[in-house]
């Protein structure tokens, strides 16, 4: 089948890979110059297949007032009527009941997306600066510490092999740490996470499919309408002309619904923006990939890179003054937890923010829709980067049932 994906993201390229190992004729196309240079360009990353963890909780519902009223840093939030309808379906998924439901969920398919992705690296060999960093949740406060192990206990029983550990403890494993400022009281610390850069990997996968596959990719150009005739998709449209199409999938990411909403199709994504620095790595740079749960953010090693990324605004309007204000508070805050992890002065700063497509639920839309060919792989919000591959392989195989059926 001729398949378009529009998105050339890192969800939009792992499509692209399954639906060319299944033998389609596919065609990827994205408004930007190049691959992953959306959301994807800049983000944390952490493969984080321990840390699956739905947004909707009692901890989110106890801190909402905080986040409403501007009380917490790391989160800013404009209200507007749509957010608060969002807002309110978030709510219906944030009871404990729901909560581990939906983060066990995202567990397992994180569990496959990682078996893909050392499957797609043996295969395609492709260079992102993988490292099989581990990683470690900084919390403190006997509250979230009895909470952490409750999650763990859960978790583990599915395979999971994350543990509690000391501070001490987990500076025997990631010696930076007794370079910060104050040793955490606990780590969640998974040994089996990763890190790449995500960018890097869309760049390279989309390479790698280039020379050998008959996948072809488009850039610099947007579609500005799916085409239908009798029920059935059959075009993407471009300002050079159309895509003449058996299927279309959408990995848009935020820009998902713009394209769907002309076919009556509208998804519940929306945006939360997020921030990222990136800096060389500092005297005592950690290896293991670190979050700051409570402030919202994380150091991941990429190379000779160490990449600050976090925080989490709803807002409706951003300006490049706004970034730089943000990507400062991101600095600041890093620095006043690890002062040595990263060449804070250094001239090359990378500032960078994107927005993460969340969904009520926190899961990702990977289907078929009402309208025969026309598919989904979008609103994969905080977890895209780790769960590109299990998506695409998802979303591959719903292209074939359909062809089949
Ligand atoms: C600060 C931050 C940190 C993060 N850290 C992590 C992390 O550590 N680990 C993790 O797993 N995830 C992380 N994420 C989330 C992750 O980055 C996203 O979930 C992921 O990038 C989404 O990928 P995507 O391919 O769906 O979207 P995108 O990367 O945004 O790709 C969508 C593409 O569609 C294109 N497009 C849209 N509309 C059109 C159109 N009409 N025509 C043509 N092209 C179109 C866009 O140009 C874009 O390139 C983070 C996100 C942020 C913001």
């Amino acid at each position: 089948m001729r398949v378009t994906v529009i998105g050339a993201g890192v969800v939009g390229v792992a499509t692209a890979y399954y639906l060319s190992l299944d033998g389609h004729d596919v065609t990827v196309v994205d408004s930007n110059p190049g691959p992953g240079e959306g959301t994807s360009f800049a983000n944390g990353g952490q493969l984080s297949y321990s840390f699956s963890d739905a947004l909707g909780s009692p901890e989110f519902v106890r801190a909402l007032p905080g986040l409403v009223f501007n009380r917490d840093e790391g989160a800013q939030v404009s209200l507007s009527p749509g957010l608060m309808l969002w807002g309110l379906r978030l709510l219906r998924h944030s009871s404990r009941k729901q909560s581990d439901r939906l983060s066990l969920e995202t567990y397992r398919k994180a569990l496959h997306s990682n078996e893909l992705m050392q499957a797609l690296r043996e295969r395609t060999n492709i260079e992102f600066d993988y490292f099989d960093s581990g990683k470690m949740i900084s919390i403190s406060g006997a509250d979230a510490i009895r909470r952490a192990d409750n999650t763990i206990r859960l978790k583990n029983q599915y395979g999971c092999d994350n543990v509690i550990l000391t501070g001490w403890e987990a500076a025997e494993i990631e010696p930076a740490l007794k370079a910060f400022s104050e040793l955490p009281d606990a780590c969640i610390y998974s040994p089996g996470d990763q890190v790449g850069d995500a960018r890097m990997f869309a760049a390279s996968l989309s390479e790698w499919l280039t020379s050998n596959t008959s996948c072809q990719f488009i850039y610099g150009e947007s579609v500005s309408r799916l085409s239908t005739a009798s029920g059935r998709i059959n075009a993407a449209e471009v300002p050079s002309g159309s895509i003449e199409s058996d299927a279309v999938v959408v990995c848009a990411g935020t820009g998902s619904n713009a394209l769907l909403r002309p076919l009556g199709l509208k998804l519940p994504i929306r945006g939360m923006r997020g921030y990222s620095v990136t800096l060389p790595a500092g005297e005592h740079a950690p290896v293991t990939s670190i979050t700051a749960l409570a402030q919202h953010f994380v150091f991941s090693r990429l190379g000779n890179r160490v990449r600050i990324a976090g925080f989490a605004d709803f807002l409706n309007e951003c300006d490049d003054r706004y970034i730089r204000q943000r990507t400062d508070d991101l600095i600041r805050v890093a620095r006043a937890i690890a002062p040595a992890a990263a060449d804070y002065e250094a001239d090359e700063k990378h500032r960078w923010s994107g927005v993460r497509p969340m969904t009520p639920d926190s899961q990702p839309i990977i289907s078929a829709t009402a309208v025969n060919g026309l598919f989904i792989n979008a609103g994969h919000g905080m977890l895209g980067w780790t769960l590109a591959c299990a998506s695409g392989e998802t979303l591959a195989t719903l292209v074939r049932e359909g062809a089949e059926s």
